[in-house]
């Protein structure tokens, strides 16, 4: 039993089989052969060696002739390896002895030798763990061949350990049968763990090396909420999890109950509780939630979800609109702007990578590039104004001058379609996203030119805490109670009360059970969150009075560390919700 620490990023406690999922895509099964097939097996992974064998020849002889002897000498290595008979001994003994299948004797006993490299203390040999996975995995090419174990049709409930998760990887899952998640890499707020909270799937993430740790077929509990993972666990540390699990289950049970009532303070002050999609289909589960619209509908996973990256067309935009207020039945539906970049590339762009993709070509401003497909997009919404409550946000706006060249092309769009006889709604509401801070700083300015805000908080503490929000190895720093962010929060809270523009926040920080009295007493009035975490925001709400709320936030706005502020507000969120921490 092995138990590892990493940042759970999604709620929860499942126990599972593994499988585990190399940068390539390549899932190793734990899979074991009949008695009579152990002969088979070691040909196959016979002739996997053969093909490799032959392949790295022609690389070594194609290097040599560009790059030099040297450089060819990798190569080398990789041969030098294939051809080791002891290391051949070892793979065929773990077929002949345990009966496992090629792939699964090739990954285990590569995973036992990374291991014994990676501890050497000559660093050469050291380094070295590399090449042992680039070897596994160009044999494992061979021998999965075809028959690569598709992720998106799984047979059978499993945790995926990966190196990392795009996000396009994570919202393609299945969902049936994908019951957890855990990667080396990652943060709270990347886009990956975003998409498991919406899938209601736990997960944990900078786990380090958890992908050198755990063969397909271990046995794994993944413990979202306190971010741990258990390598085949003992009797004992599986029966305290599967009371967990239990437990989650009844309280959740216990919260759904409140779907149907109103979001209502004790001393009857309403507020709107939205939801947070990154597909249509996410409406249903946000409704049955209670959500009361969605506040952010993150349109991008429309080009993270296609197959073979291709341009999202008018048309594609628009029947996933009309398809989303089809399913809202009247509720309002806030659609962001393409928010491609960053941690959310197409395959085209990663072609092309950035020095510092956060601070680079994303968002409004790879829109404002690329006139005709923002085009494409706002004509999409413009037609689907007609179908119900529908409003535009754009993301990511730092200066006026950005959203006043949004505003031009949308005007452009509009009188194109009056042109063409497509009727839209000239009064539709529109907004911008709060997320950096040279827009929160201006808030005043931009509140007298905009129907409402919202902030997006991930970004906000990123750019404001200088904190890659994900990046593992900073996850402790990324932190909205960081009294600079709250100052920035309130301010906003205020220039949007100020010019009586409504004012939402759509990051993580809505859903966050920890933040909900502050927000409340700061008087914020939406929420926009993941559909799984409004019931317990929602109880949070029904069991305080809004005096007490502002009482909360200011004493927390006078505290001048952000443990401060989680320590006070974690007692007193406890005092409504026992379990919630
Ligand atoms: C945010 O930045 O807080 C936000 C909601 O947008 P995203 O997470 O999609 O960047
Ligand atoms: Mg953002």
């Amino acid at each position: 039993m092995e138990i590892k620490k990493g940042i759970g990023v999604s709620p929860g406690v499942v126990i599972g089989t593994a499988v585990v999922l190399d940068a390539e895509d390549l899932v190793v099964p734990r899979r074991q052969v009949e008695a009579g097939e152990t002969g088979g097996e070691a040909e196959r992974l016979g002739r996997a060696i053969a093909e490799s064998m032959v392949e790295l020849t022609d690389l070594r002889n194609a290097v040599e002739a560009s790059h030099g002897k040297e450089i060819a000498k990798i190569f080398d290595f990789h041969m030098q390896i294939l051809k080791d008979k002891s290391v051949l001994k070892e793979i065929l003994g773990e077929i002949n002895k345990n009966r496992s299948s090629a792939e699964y004797a090739l990954s285990t006993v590569t995973r036992r030798s990374a291991q014994r490299f990676g501890q050497m203390k000559d660093k050469y040999f050291a380094e070295r763990v590399k090449d042992i996975y680039d070897i596994e995995k160009r044999v494992l090419r061979h021998l999965l061949g075809e028959k690569r174990e598709d992720l998106s049709h799984l047979t059978r409930d499993v945790v995926v350990i990966a190196h990392d998760m795009l996000p396009s990887q994570t919202a393609a899952l299945d969902k049936l049968h994908v019951k957890g998640f855990a990667t080396d890499v990652g943060g709270r707020t990347s886009h990956t763990a975003i998409v498991a909270r919406a899938m209601g799937i736990p997960a944990v993430v900078g786990l380090g090396d958890i992908t050198t740790e755990i063969s397909g077929g271990d046995n794994v509990i993944i413990d979202g909420n306190r971010g741990v993972v258990i390598i085949n666990p003992d009797e004992e540390q599986l029966a305290e999890h599967r009371e967990l699990e239990r437990k989650q289950v009844k309280f959740e049970a216990e919260l759904n109950t409140l779907a149907t009532l109103p979001a209502r303070t004790l001393d009857g002050h309403d507020v709107s509780l939205w939801a947070n999609i990154e597909f249509p289909v996410d409406i249903d589960g946000a409704l049955m939630r209670g959500a009361g619209g969605i506040g952010l509908y993150r349109t991008e996973f429309l080009y993270l979800a296609t197959a073979d990256d291709h341009e999202v067309t008018e048309e594609e935009h628009y029947e996933a609109y009309a398809d989303s207020l089809r399913r809202l039945g009247g509720k309002p539906l806030v659609i962001r702007t393409l928010d491609l970049g960053a941690d959310k590339q197409t395959q085209a762009k990663q072609a092309s990578p950035e020095r510092n993709p956060f601070l680079g070509d994303r968002s409004i401003r790879m829109c404002l590039h690329d006139i005709p497909m923002f085009k494409r997009q706002l004509r999409a919404i413009m037609r689907s104004t007609v179908l119900g409550d529908v409003r535009i946000m754009f993301p990511m706006i730092s200066t006026l001058m950005e959203l006043r060249q949004a505003r031009m092309v949308l005007n452009d769009v509009m009188e194109e379609l009056e042109d063409d006889n497509i009727p839209f709604r000239r009064d539709i509401p529109i907004g911008i996203m709060i997320e950096v801070p040279a827009a929160a700083y201006m808030a005043n300015h931009f509140a007298k030119e905009v129907n409402f805000f919202s902030i997006g908080t991930n970004d906000l503490v990123q750019y404001m805490l200088a904190v890659d929000r994900t990046n593992e190895r900073v996850a402790g720093l990324f932190c909205p109670a960081h009294p600079a962010v709250l100052g920035l929060v309130r301010d906003v809270i205020r220039a949007g009360a100020r010019n009586s523009i409504g004012v939402s926040v759509c990051g993580e920080m809505a859903g966050d059970p920890l933040y909900t009295l502050l927000l409340l007493g700061l008087g914020l009035n939406t929420f926009s969150m993941n559909g799984p975490d409004i019931p317990e925001v929602k109880k949070i709400i029904r069991s305080t009075t809004l005096e007490n709320a502002r009482q909360v936030a200011r004493k927390v706005m006078s505290f001048d560390s952000e443990r401060q502020v989680m320590h006070f507000l974690r007692e007193e969120t406890r005092k409504f919700i026992p379990e919630a921490f």
